[in-house]
């Protein structure tokens, strides 16, 4: 028995281990296999990532090529307008003479005909108006705008011999300061004007008037440069006298510098909208004989050059999009250049293309600067997947792509309903071309308006006429950029039922994915 019960265990035991051992070299063959497997789908991966690499590389140095070649032919085409271009934004109390002068701009300029302020005159006159007339070439109607083709819908455009100019949102609406800072948020240059007409300077800005309110605003949206145009120097009550010129100056400075302007980027120029007096030739020396400085015009044109940092990338909003005979854009360069058969990108969304044709204003050109409005045919992508919003860059340095930005934030005004700004309020960015949905996620820290230095205790929310560091989430991933790098895509206003609620700049911005991040990370104007 026990033999037996020897023998069962020992053929057991045998049968057992044979068992075991061929067990154990399945599973060794399972782990081999296994482990050739991971180290195949890394080899794969390296491969998939050094191919990825290679074709970054391949893309940036394409583009890098293409930028150098642009900017030399930038630098040798005589094909490009070489006068630098300025936006202007007219702010300053209604009735200080915004459009008066912007009409008086355009006729100047000779942009409008002899006959078209004869006729304004006339109608003017009938309705008891004469001295409006100059103001009526700005504020006629949208219709009568376009076929006169001056003014194109809230913009206005002169040039001299040495720089040309937008006029931003033609002053005189009714509803001005929506449009103020609509038109501030993409101006280079603030023109404040102040009427010196006895009792209009002292409304306009002692009594709570918009001149402090516009100066600010500007200020907050980015214009660093002001001309201050002290209008009406011909009314009766003023007579070109030094002493109120000299009066509205000392007022001001104090004022202006409390805003954060620098005393070098202001300048003050007493002017005659309506007679046209300094607007263009320097007043002469038989009306006012104590000036000793130039013209508006001159002022404006001796302007020290804009800081526009020629090796900036590229970046053009695209504000709208059309198919005809291919797919067409428009916008305007923010920043870089750009030029026929360069190679872009769109964001977001990484959707590759080609500049076909470029038109600049009516013209068809070869290159464009910065600062200009354009028409581009784009090959390579379907004008079914554009979108007003999407930003066109070099491939190689692309927009930042995000849905959460920091930003300091101006509270222009609230709603009556909705008088507390905190966290969970929603609203409307406006942002170049982009308009998204936000709520506002934390309130960082509010500041004290007169230093500009955050306030030490704990910000619960801010009010009307506070300023802010808040960070803010957008429903969806957009483009943008930090003020500090390209202004004109880091600055944004926010709306709610259709108010400007708020003013802001982009400190901070959160980048949308790891690919993002790792962009940013490679290019130049990083996070
Ligand atoms: P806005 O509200 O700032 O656009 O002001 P307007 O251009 O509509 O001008 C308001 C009033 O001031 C009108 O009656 C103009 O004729 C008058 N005005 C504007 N500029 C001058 C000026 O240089 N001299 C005088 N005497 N009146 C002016």
């Amino acid at each position: 028995m026990a033999q037996k019960v020897a023998k069962t265990l020992t053929i057991g035991g045998d049968s057992g281990s044979d068992s075991a051992l061929s067990q154990m070299a399945e599973r060794e063959q399972k782990l081999k296999e296994e482990q050739q497997r991971k180290e195949e789908k890394e080899e794969a991966k390296r491969l998939q990532q050094a191919e990825k690499e290679r074709k970054d590389l391949e893309r940036q140095k394409e583009a890098e090529e293409e930028e150098k070649q642009l900017m030399e032919e930038l630098a040798n085409s005589k094909d490009v307008d070489n006068r630098e271009h300025l936006n202007l934004v007219f702010i300053g109390h209604v009735d200080a003479g915004k459009s008066t002068i912007g009409g008086q701009i355009l006729y100047l300029s000779g942009q409008v005909d002899q006959r078209v302020i004869e006729k304004y005159e006339r109608e003017a006159k009938d309705k008891n108006r004469d001295s409006w007339y100059m103001a009526y070439i700005m504020d006629t109607s949208e219709e009568e705008r376009a076929k006169g083709k001056t003014v194109e819908v809230g913009k206005a455009h002169f040039a001299t011999e040495k720089k040309r100019y937008t006029v931003l949102d033609a002053p005189g609406h009714k509803n001005y300061v929506p449009n103020m800072i609509a038109g501030a948020a993409q101006a280079d240059v603030g023109v404040l004007v102040i009427a010196a007409r006895k009792g209009e300077f002292e409304t306009g800005f002692e009594k709570g008037g918009q001149t402090r309110e516009h100066a600010q605003l500007a200020k907050t949206l980015g214009v660093t440069k002001l001309v201050v145009v002290v209008n009406k120097m011909d009314d009766p009550s003023v007579k070109w006298d030094k002493k109120r010129f000299d009066e509205v100056h000392t007022k001001l400075i104090p004022f202006l510098k409390t805003c954060g302007y620098k005393e070098k980027d202001i300048t003050f120029v007493p002017i005659s909208g309506l007679k046209g007096t300094n607007v263009k030739d320097l007043v002469p020396k038989s009306e006012c004989d104590w000036y000793t400085g130039k013209s508006f015009f001159d002022t404006l044109d001796d302007l020290e050059p804009m800081e526009r940092d020629p090796n900036a990338p590229f970046r053009m909003p695209v504000m709208d999009k059309y198919a005809e005979m291919g797919c067409m854009v428009m916008g305007k360069t923010e920043s870089g250049a750009c030029r026929v058969g360069q190679k872009l990108t769109l964001m977001p969304g990484r959707i590759d293309c080609k500049i076909e044709k470029l038109w600049q204003d009516e013209d068809e050109v070869s290159l464009c600067k910065c600062g200009e409005n354009v028409r581009m045919k784009l090959s390579g992508v379907d004008e079914k997947d554009i979108h007003p919003g999407m930003v066109l860059c070099p491939p190689n340095k692309p927009a930042h792509v995000t849905q959460e930005i920091e930003c300091q934030l101006a509270i222009v005004e609230l709603l009556d309903h909705k008088s507390i700004f905190s966290t969970g309020y929603n609203a409307v960015i406006h942002i170049h071309s982009v308009t998204e949905e936000i709520e506002v996620k934390k309130l960082i820290s509010e500041m004290d308006p007169k230093t500009r230095k955050p306030k030490e205790s704990k910000c619960k929310y801010l009010k009307a006429g506070s300023i802010g560091v808040v960070r803010i989430t957008i429903a969806s991933p957009i483009c943008v950029e930090k003020f500090s790098d390209v202004p004109q895509l880091g600055r944004f206003t926010l709306r709610d039922e259709g108010k400007t609620i708020a003013i802001g700049k982009v400190l901070r911005i959160k980048p949308k994915s790891e690919e993002i991040d790792n962009m940013a990370k490679t290019a130049p104007v990083a996070v």
